[in-house]
């Protein structure tokens, strides 16, 4: 079950507006996200609310992972979007490990358009 988000509160995804105006619809099913951007800032939202359901969705199907996990205490703090282009974003993630240590990831991500939805497919991580 994804973690409850007050509407009104800003989005999870830094994007300075409220939840209700940003990922929420996307998470809720009511819209699609129509730019790889979009798809990614409501992935992290999904991860930070802990939707595994929107995360295996929102993923290519040959590529959807069968054993994800999202209630595993790892804390997300922010997202960073560095560019977007047509099918790729490229962003850093930082997060906090239930051990309380801080962490940081970048990666960039490809998109796919399936049947007029952009998919996650797959990224390059690098840790820093
Ligand atoms: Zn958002």
């Amino acid at each position: 079950m994804p973690v409850f988000y007050p509407p009104v509160k800003p989005c999870p995804c830094g994007s300075g507006r409220s939840y209700a105006s940003c990922c929420q619809p996307f998470h809720t099913g009511a819209q699609w996200p129509e730019t790889p951007e979009k798809l990614m800032r409501s992935r992290y939202s999904a991860y930070f609310l802990q939707d595994t359901a929107y995360v295996l969705e929102t993923c290519h199907p040959d590529r959807r992972p069968t054993d994800l996990d999202l209630n595993d205490g790892i804390l997300y703090s922010g997202l960073t979007i560095h560019t977007a282009t047509e099918n790729e974003v490229d962003f850093t993630v930082r997060l906090k490990t239930p051990d309380g240590q801080n962490h940081r990831f970048r990666e960039r991500s490809r998109f796919e358009r399936l049947a007029g939805r952009w998919v996650y497919v797959d990224g390059n991580v690098s840790v820093r």
